[in-house]
């Protein structure tokens, strides 16, 4: 992938004192063939391999950074630049603010009004509905029924309505009376762009008049999400990006090409199936992404969030009196288990990514975990101390498990104490340890 190869192109200056023409040559080289491979456009490429040039050669070489990190860096910021610099907000205006959702079927259109309701809802407290505007398959509709479910947000559908332009205007008009402030209309897709797909959403786009038109892609369709972008954006003129199904592996290269031949800002990113799991798009995390770092501010951010406050004072205080026993063990899984998706986390961290590769984490790494602390008795999930053989034989088999498995838990337990009684004893709280399962 992109790392990899930059890594390796980066070796290349490694041992050298300075940056010069020559030895920088072989390096851009490789940094420009990588990002093609990215699926980057060949003049983007080309010209930010130029760019590049011109900052690394313009530098004075200090002899206390490596070349090599020096250009990680210039490559870096020159890659957050190409996306945007900064982040772009969401605009959120109109009373209700109307949001328009389009992209190709499959790019994630239903799955991202979803998360994203959920975002303004829970960070940005407004009151959402969601338009149901894919008309033509019933299964459509239901899905997007069953998201909002999920997450307590009204959908908006008429049975027997054809006409989507007729369904956003009655929605609006609906979300006045009911009081809500943001209106998320998800529309219908096509397999390839055509021209009935473009003159429905113009005209739904026309009609309704969003304050924000999202134009949502798949990460994985590579220089195909870049030409359908810009079909898109000349038929709709939209006003930002969505980048979906960015999970595991999918370096992002395809956020760079877009930002580059669209000139609009990714708003977005989005990975996992879980509603939670949206992200704002930040260029300098993107780049480090794409550089292999790790989104190592992203994690903490979301850990953060989720890891409830009081959870932690109450967890401290316990810590310190030596109280920590299965009962807060199971809290903390299932603290872990709400900041979303495992992989989705663990390869934010950096050199995970690559480590994961083919590895499969799932929620299911707890399962067996909260089947043996099912099988305690109260008694003994308040006192682990209690823990003898006998216990554990009988605990064993109560779980489906094996005395080992039993022990290795115990273990675990017992190592986590420690080490949180350890942080917790040195004032700030960190982050759960994770069982190994
Ligand atoms: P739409 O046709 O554009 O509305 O796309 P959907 O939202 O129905 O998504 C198509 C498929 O991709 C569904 O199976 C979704 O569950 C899945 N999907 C959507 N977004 C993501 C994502 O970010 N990551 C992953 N892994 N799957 C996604
Ligand atoms: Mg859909």
């Amino acid at each position: 992938n992109l790392t990899d190869k930059l890594e390796r192109s980066f070796k290349i200056l490694k041992g050298e004192g300075r940056i010069t023409e020559i030895n920088i040559a072989e390096t851009l080289k490789e940094i420009r063939r990588a990002l093609i491979d990215a699926d980057v456009n060949y003049k983007v490429a080309k010209s930010f391999t130029d760019e590049v040039k011109q900052k690394a050669l313009g530098q004075n070489v200090l002899t206390a950074v490596k070349p090599g990190q020096m250009m990680t860096k210039i490559v870096r910021d020159e890659l957050a630049q190409l996306m945007g610099g900064t982040a772009t907000d969401i605009r959120l205006e109109g009373t209700p603010a109307v949001i328009l959702i389009a992209g190709l079927q499959g790019s994630g259109k239903t799955t991202f009004s979803g998360k994203l309701a959920a975002f303004l809802k829970e960070k940005k407290g407004r009151h959402v509905l969601l338009v149901a505007g894919d008309v033509y398959r019933p299964a459509a509709i239901d899905q997007l029924k069953v998201l909002g479910g999920q997450i307590g947000v009204e959908v908006y559908t008429e049975e027997g309505n054809t006409h989507p332009v007729e369904i956003a205007q009655n929605a609006i008009k609906y979300a006045r009376q009911k009081g809500c402030n943001v209106v998320i209309v998800d529309t219908a897709g096509r397999l390839a762009v055509d021209e009935a797909m473009m003159q429905e959403i113009t005209a739904i786009k026309a009609a309704v008049d969003p304050g924000e038109t999202l134009f949502v892609v798949d990460a994985m369709t590579g220089q195909d999400a870049v030409n359908t972008a810009k079909e898109f954006n000349d038929r709709l003129d939209f006003d930002g990006v969505v980048l979906t199904k960015l999970d595991g592996d999918t370096r992002g290269g395809a956020a760079i090409s877009i930002r580059s031949v669209v000139d609009k800002p990714l708003k977005f990113i989005s990975s996992g199936e879980k509603m939670d799991a949206l992200q704002v798009f930040h260029p300098e995390r993107m780049a480090d992404r794409i550089l292999g770092m790790g989104d190592v501010v992203s994690l903490v951010e979301r850990a953060q969030e989720q890891f409830d406050e009081a959870e932690a004072r109450k967890l401290k205080k316990k810590l310190v009196k030596d109280q920590f026993n299965f009962n807060d063990f199971l809290a903390q899984i299932n603290q872990i288990k709400k900041m979303g998706n495992l992989k989705d986390l663990a390869s934010m961290i950096p050199g995970m990514g690559k480590a994961l590769k083919g590895v499969e984490i799932s929620d299911d790494v707890f399962k067996q975990t909260e089947a043996i602390i099912g099988s305690m008795t109260p008694a003994e999930r308040e006192r682990p101390e209690i823990l003898n053989a006998r216990r554990r034989e009988r605990i064993a088999k109560g779980s489906g498990t094996t005395m080992a498995d039993v022990n290795r838990l115990l273990k675990q337990f017992d190592d986590t104490r420690k080490m949180m009684k350890m942080v917790a004893g040195g004032g700030k709280m960190k982050l759960p340890q994770m069982p190994r399962g």
